[in-house]
């Protein structure tokens, strides 16, 4: 297991973005929680982890989260029966949402509530949308939905409406070596070298992740393997690339982006050296080859937010380009 999976956060407490933090405290404390909520902000700052503890504030058979519970466990593995997790990107359809109006009136099965955890909300199709948002609109009593967004700009205002927002931010750097303190104290007794991290190797890591925890676990997890990986990171040559890129060489393409992952460079930071290399040669240049390329890498970003890996849509991106006839 990835330390990002294995080290999520599972209580209120260890959510290390302060201001959620102090939002969802106050919410449970109130002892009124909103039968809707929209959960908005980048990726890798948490909101699938603070969507499972809000289910467990719910479901937990001690009233308090006390992950000892069977309620808690399952919702930490991923597993109970009762809370519902859903990508929107690849349920997206009116249809899916109908079945799951349909079966939101059944009884939860074991749990006190049934809870919907609507990831990537903004994909739903907006017919999608109205008929989830009738659901919004009356609940019953048993059921609770979380929306999760990258993008909430792109949901309907009503649904917007309809739902108590919490606002999630790029990680700061207290928020992130939060992060990885926490994991370092839990794993230190597995790998030697996350213990004898330095300050400064910490401060890189955590400059690297730019606002993502899941950045800088991924980083701290290379560091676990190889503490020497970060004195490579940075070095990916993108003139290398282009190079590779402009004879065609797919494979070499390929290979090079992949050395780059595993030097700790993450696919963003990747795809933007890239996109800034084609745009300085696009001004010089005006090459309409060049403009092809740029909208196939743009056109692969759309998918960056629903692939397992992340790393895919680019490669294909390049890959369908280099095979373009002339
Ligand atoms: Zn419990």
């Amino acid at each position: 297991m990835t330390f990002y999976l294995k080290y999520r956060p599972q209580t209120i407490e260890e959510l290390d973005m302060q201001s959620v933090r102090e939002s969802l405290t106050s919410i449970v404390k109130s002892g009124n929680i909103p039968h809707a909520f929209l959960f908005a902000g980048p990726k890798g700052t948490g909101k699938t982890s603070a969507a499972r503890i809000l289910a467990k504030v719910i479901n937990c058979e001690s009233k308090k989260i006390c992950n000892k519970c069977e309620q808690c466990i399952s919702i930490t593995k991923g597993s109970n029966i009762d809370v519902i997790e859903m990508d929107a990107a690849s349920n997206r359809g009116i249809d899916d949402i109908r079945v799951l109006r349909d079966t939101i009136r059944l009884a939860p099965v074991k749990a006190k509530a049934k809870i919907y955890i609507i990831d990537e909300a903004h994909m739903l199709t907006t017919e999608a949308s109205n008929a989830l948002l009738k659901t919004l609109e009356e609940p019953p009593d048993h059921v609770y939905f979380i929306l999760a967004t990258t993008n909430p700009e792109k949901l309907i205002d009503t649904i917007k409406s309809r739902t108590t927002l919490i606002q999630f931010t790029k990680a700061t750097t207290e928020e992130t070596k939060r992060s990885l303190k926490r994991i370092i104290k839990k794993e230190k007794f597995i790998t030697k070298s996350v213990m004898l991290i330095k300050n400064e190797e910490l401060d890189q890591i955590i400059k690297l992740s730019e606002g993502s925890f899941r950045d800088a676990v991924k980083l701290l997890e290379l560091y676990a393997k190889d503490s020497g990986f970060l004195k490579n990171v940075g070095s990916f040559n993108v003139d290398e690339l282009i190079k590779s890129l402009f004879e065609k060489n797919s494979k070499d393409v390929i290979s090079k982006i992949e050395d780059a992952i595993k030097e700790g460079n993450g696919i963003d930071r990747i795809t933007k050296d890239i996109l800034e290399k084609l745009q300085q040669k696009l001004l010089q240049t005006e090459d309409s080859k060049v403009i092809t390329l740029i909208e196939y890498i743009l056109g692969a970003q759309e998918f960056n937010k629903v692939t397992p890996i992340e790393e895919l849509p680019l490669e294909v991106a390049l890959t369908k380009w280099c095979k373009l006839e002339e």
